[in-house]
């Protein structure tokens, strides 16, 4: 039986990009290829944050008790070894007992189900089927991949998504919300946009790219990426989405990054989950 690495799993609402507001399973998987320590800081500056909270990471037994970051990657302990056995390698029988334990009517109805991470297309696209096609998620009838947009799908899992999205569901059914990296993540720009894996996205199921920003430089980044990937065949909307893992860094850009999409005639996506829940873990 195949296992996945569990950094979260709950119930919540979706908080960003095309399902904003849309009861949803959260399903976040361990391990990312990037860090992303550039968020909300100065140019050219890292965030240390995480390596404070590391510090101290033998003092944390549950992800609720971890801080919050209000620089960097928010959701830093899905994805860095030393906060890894906080994460639970569980078999798709326990993931799929545990959903339907937490799904409000115990089974599928209007929900939808994001798997998310770190990056959750970097190693378990073996495992992902044997979920899916598991009794208790026979009437799951949405997915999103929540992803960084540089993991090649593979062969074999591509086939098995065009099957799933064509022969019940349809193709909007399946959708890829990517999150490409521009330079104020502080990640190499090289290994962070890649259309080429974002296009094959698009051949399986509904794809589109969310830019977090902070300034209108990076504002103005994201619209020459989204033409990058463009120009390499990329069809899907773009949504601008405002830095910010915690409320005081949100409310300080929210309009602002609301403007700047409205100018640049691209699509604004909210953080609902800060404003809602603080960020918390499990919301
Ligand atoms: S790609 Fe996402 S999960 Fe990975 S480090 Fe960046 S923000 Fe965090």
């Amino acid at each position: 039986m195949s296992k996945l690495k569990i950094a979260e799993l709950f119930y919540s609402i979706q908080g960003e990009g095309r399902y904003m507001g849309v009861p949803s399973v959260f399903l976040r998987t361990f391990g990312c290829n990037f860090k992303c320590a550039g968020f909300g800081m100065p140019k050219g500056e890292l965030s240390k944050e995480v390596e404070d909270i590391a510090a101290r990471a033998h003092y944390f037994k549950t992800y609720e008790e971890l801080p919050l970051v209000s620089t960097g990657c928010d959701s830093y302990a899905s994805w860095d070894p030393r906060f890894k056995d906080l994460s639970p390698m569980l078999t798709s029988d326990a993931i799929a007992e545990r959903i339907s334990e937490i799904l409000p009517f115990k089974e599928w109805r209007d929900e939808h189900l994001v798997i998310t991470g770190g990056e959750p297309l970097l190693g378990w696209q073996r495992a992902y089927p044997e979920l899916l096609d598991h009794p208790k998620m026979k009437d799951l009838k949405e997915i999103t991949f929540e992803t960084n947009g540089t993991q090649k799908l593979t062969p074999e899992f591509k086939k098995y998504l065009l099957d799933w999205g064509m022969e019940n569901r349809g193709y909007h059914r399946l959708t890829f919300s990517v999150s490409a990296k521009l330079s104020c993540s502080g990640e190499e720009r090289h290994e962070a946009i890649r259309p080429e894996v974002v296009c094959e996205y698009e051949e399986v199921g509904y794809t589109y790219l969310k830019f977090v920003v902070a300034t209108e430089e990076d504002a103005e980044e994201a619209i020459e990426t989204y033409d990058i990937y463009r120009a390499e065949g990329f069809s899907g909307p773009c949504y601008l989405m405002p830095v910010g893992g915690v409320e005081s860094v949100y409310t300080l850009n929210n309009r602002r990054v609301a403007e700047l999409a409205m100018k640049a005639g691209l699509r604004y996506s909210d953080r609902l989950q800060v404003p809602l829940f603080k960020n918390e873990w499990g919301t």
